[in-house]
């Protein structure tokens, strides 16, 4: 039977995801933004939640986690072991390459430094998903907070080499705000436009924007596409190694 993934807007703009394995009954709520919402997802979909699985340390993701143990005592919180210790009531630490089960369906953990320092991925191979937290998101990335910025850029192309198909879920709907911004330093790229009128559609109409996949992200995302000559020509650094353009970038975005 079919993982299944059940993705509910909660808070101003997070995101919470929940992952079903139907064989054995096991559901992991990816992060806990907050718990009411994900108990009301449980609600809906009838699951029994089992895990937790954190991807970093900021508050807008672990702040549920206390009202779900206490609503489901046997949870088991899985974080990444870098920052389990500043967590607190963390079961499992994981790091690079450890794999993490939900019932019979199983992760793998990516370390991406950058927004903090320890912040994790999961990847569920065999369901080519991805929970990319606040590390990648649908046309940005996130603010690099714990990290000089080129080591956020390294963490992001890691995860260029997932399989293209590869479906990206991911914290926050930040796709409006950050399809505009591509606009202005990838103003040429056709695909980009095209998907830009599109996001603003979905938003006007209160659709998500994700989850969404490597390859539309390698094709309109400026954050991967720091190698590219139209990209780097339209913020005159034609001749600057990708990871300064990606500095470049991000430090726009910021001001934006
Ligand atoms: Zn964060
Ligand atoms: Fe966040």
């Amino acid at each position: 039977m079919p993982a299944k993934f059940h993705q509910f807007p909660c808070l101003k703009d997070n995101y919470g995801v929940l992952v079903h394995d139907p064989a054995s009954g096991a559901t992991a709520s990816i992060d806990a933004p907050d718990a009411d919402a994900v108990l009301d997802a449980l609600a809906t979909t009838g699951w029994t939640l089992t895990d937790i699985l954190l991807t970093h340390h900021h508050a807008d993701h672990i702040q549920g986690v206390a009202g779900l143990k206490a609503r489901y005592p046997a949870v088991r919180v899985v974080a990444p072991a870098k920052e389990a210790q500043g967590i607190g009531g963390v079961d499992l630490g994981v790091a690079e390459h450890d794999t993490v089960s939900v019932g019979q369906l199983s992760a793998k953990v990516i370390e991406t430094p950058g927004h903090t320092a320890g912040h994790i991925v999961y990847w569920f191979e065999a369901e080519d998903v991805l929970f990319a937290g606040d590390t990648l998101f649908a046309l940005g990335c996130g603010r690099v907070f714990e990290t000089p910025l080129d080591v956020m850029y390294e963490s992001l192309m890691k995860l260029t080499h997932l399989p293209l198909e590869t479906q990206v879920y991911a914290g926050h709907e930040y796709t409006l705000s950050n399809a505009r911004f591509a606009l202005t330093v990838d103003p040429d790229n056709a695909v980009l436009r095209e998907r830009a009128m599109g996001i603003e559609r979905m938003r006007e109409a209160g659709t998500p924007t994700l989850p969404t996949t490597i390859e539309i992200e390698l094709a309109t995302n400026p954050f991967l596409r720091a190698d590219n000559p139209a990209v780097k020509a339209a913020i005159g650094m034609a001749d600057a190694d990708p990871a300064a353009v990606f500095s470049e970038l991000r430090e726009r975005k910021n001001k934006a």
